[in-house]
């Protein structure tokens, strides 16, 4: 049985009872969260319910131009007021380069390719976080009366830790 044949029993399970059912799309208390797809993240760690958020998540917690899509969306049409980035230590994408990831999947698969453009490896979480602030902050359509506030989440301690602008 594979894990997806195994998700799908669960689900048969759960929609016995349906108890997220009278959920409504619009996050109940109207935030957005982008952060890394890390499996050390969760609404758990933030004190959230399922329904309380909209949770964008990519390799890194980037603001790229589909993440930006995506909480554009979340405030002009779900009524987000407030968007919190969340990067972590010991990120996947810290212990690489844009040139060695490239390498080493190129080497795997014998194939170059053009996409994705970047991959958006960093060195420094907090300046990481402080460029995607900075990437959001800048953009038109991300209203000033809409709080963006970034943090770096500490795997080991559970902690989160606000970083302020440069
Ligand atoms: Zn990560």
């Amino acid at each position: 049985m594979s894990v997806i044949d195994e998700v799908l029993a669960a689900n048969e399970i759960y929609s016995r009872t349906h108890e997220l059912r009278k959920l409504t799309p619009r996050p109940e208390r109207r935030l957005a969260v982008l952060t890394c797809m890390d499996t050390r993240l969760s609404i758990r760690t933030l004190g959230l319910r399922t329904g309380d958020a909209h949770v964008i998540r990519n390799a890194g917690g980037i603001v790229t131009e589909d993440a930006l899509r995506s909480l554009v969306v979340s405030h002009y049409l779900l009524g987000t007021e407030e968007i919190m980035v969340i990067n972590h230590t010991d990120c996947g994408l810290m212990h690489t380069t844009e040139q060695d990831l490239r390498t080493r999947i190129q080497n795997r698969t014998g194939k170059a390719a053009a996409a994705p453009a970047s991959f958006y490896t960093f060195q420094n979480v907090e300046e990481n976080v402080r460029r995607q602030l900075q990437k959001l902050r800048a953009h038109p359509w991300i209203p000033e009366s809409v709080a963006v506030r970034g943090f770096v989440y500490d795997v080991t301690s559970g902690r989160l830790r606000e970083i302020k602008d440069a």
